[in-house]
């Protein structure tokens, strides 16, 4: 048994990154995963995430996301690979929905560049992508998609560049904090620390029960079509999309690597207790899901087809108000937690493992992070 400054539970889209920024810190930094990351059972997998400034959920979250993209672009350049694919993301909505005023305002507030297009517009640009012609469009340029299970790997790459020890396939049973330390039991013992951070993803409920009421979790589904026609492939130019429909969100982003264009509901969700021990997708294939997916590719994906190659399944861990949970654990002062991040955390991770290591390190932050914090449920 070793002495450490700060153990981290968890080593995926967070865990990785916190990870990294600790022992990049200098301090005796242990990762521990029950699998083996990037792996396919939790949140942070299925081969890409949307990243974008212009964030319609609200602009506290752009200064953020400002420090995310710097962070994957310097990781790009220490492990010398590109993980950001800048293909830009349309968006498309009603005037007066959430996404067109909600990423309206977030550009506004902090001068972001996007162009202003009518669905007519995007359908002579990209003829693959389709809108009600009262609605409204915008593009963001800058915004794209992240290899998302290179990023983890790239993050623990570094970390274990920076001094890191990882200890992959090892569950984590419980653990215990008092005012000198924290004790954490897992599958090999039990290790002490000074600090403890816990980015145990749709596994914080059972991390941290008293969490559990404030955290909901979602199974949900994802869908790569084969298309007609090569106009889909990110090579010729097709970008990320992300429409605002009668019947919710929906997303998606171009072929690449030869899988299909990969489409899911952001909305909905199967509502479930714990993550299924089984990876398989065949188990849980949700038809009413398939259906609202199949639908929404006929209505606003023209060319697409139905030729459905590849399915998997993900969990969302969201919060009330699907806001994320950045905090030190109340009653537990050398303790802090990065959870719920309600399906549209993966773009921030850089900058969540930077700040989550800040906390662990009594570091300052230089953002706004109150209103990420646990109080707010009570
Ligand atoms: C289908 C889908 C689409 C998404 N799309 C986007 C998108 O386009 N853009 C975006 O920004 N975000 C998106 N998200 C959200 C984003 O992917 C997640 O918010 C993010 O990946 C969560 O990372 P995490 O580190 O919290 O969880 P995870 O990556 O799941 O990591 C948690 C880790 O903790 C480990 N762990 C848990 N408990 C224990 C224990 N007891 N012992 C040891 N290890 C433990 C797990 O094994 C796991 O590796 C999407 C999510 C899903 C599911």
């Amino acid at each position: 048994m070793a002495i450490w400054d700060v153990i981290v539970i968890g080593a995926g889209g967070v865990g990785s990154a916190t990870a990294m920024h600790l022992a990049k810190s200098g301090v005796r930094t242990l990762g521990i995963d029950q699998y083996s990351p990037a792996h396919d059972r939790g949140s942070s997998h299925g081969q890409t995430r949307i990243i974008r400034q212009a964030y319609f959920e609200h602009p506290c979250y752009v200064p953020l996301l400002q420090r995310a993209y710097d962070l994957w672009g310097e990781l790009e350049q220490h492990t010398n690979q590109k993980l950001f694919h800048r293909t830009g993301l349309v968006e498309i909505g009603p005037a007066d929905g959430i996404v067109i005023p909600g990423v309206l305002h977030s550009a506004m507030t902090h001068d972001l560049p996007i162009e202003r297009l009518s669905p007519a517009d995007i359908r002579e640009r990209w003829p693959g992508i389709d809108g009600n012609n009262d609605w409204r469009a915008v593009i963001e340029q800058n915004a794209g998609f992240l290899k998302v299970e290179q990023c983890v790997q790239a993050h623990l790459a570094m970390a274990t560049h920076h001094g890191c020890d990882l200890v992959h396939n090892c569950g984590v049973h419980q653990w215990s904090s008092d005012s000198r330390e924290v004790k954490v039991t897992t599958d090999h013992g039990v290790e002490i620390a000074a600090q403890l951070v816990i980015a145990g993803g749709p596994w914080t409920h059972s991390l941290i029960p008293e969490l559990s009421t404030s955290l909901k979790i979602l199974r949900k589904h994802l869908y790569w079509f084969q298309p007609e026609s090569d106009g889909f492939q990110e090579k010729n130019g097709f970008p990320c999309f992300f429409h605002e429909t009668a019947n919710g969100f929906f997303y998606g982003f171009p072929c690449i690597d030869g899988t299909g264009v990969k489409i899911a509901r952001h909305s909905g969700g199967q509502p479930i207790d714990a993550p299924d021990l089984d990876s398989s997708t065949e188990i849980t294939t949700d038809s009413e899901d398939r259906k609202l997916v199949i639908d929404y590719a006929n209505d606003y994906l023209p060319g697409l087809g139905s030729t459905l190659v590849k399915t998997a399944k993900c969990y969302y861990t969201s919060t009330p108000d699907e806001h994320f949970v950045i905090d030190q654990l109340p009653g537990h002062e050398n303790v802090c937690v990065v959870a719920g991040l309600s399906g549209h955390g993966f773009k921030f991770a850089s900058a969540l493992g930077e700040i989550a290591s800040n906390l662990a390190l009594r570091k300052d932050i230089p953002f706004e992070i109150e209103p990420f914090a646990i109080k707010r449920f009570s």
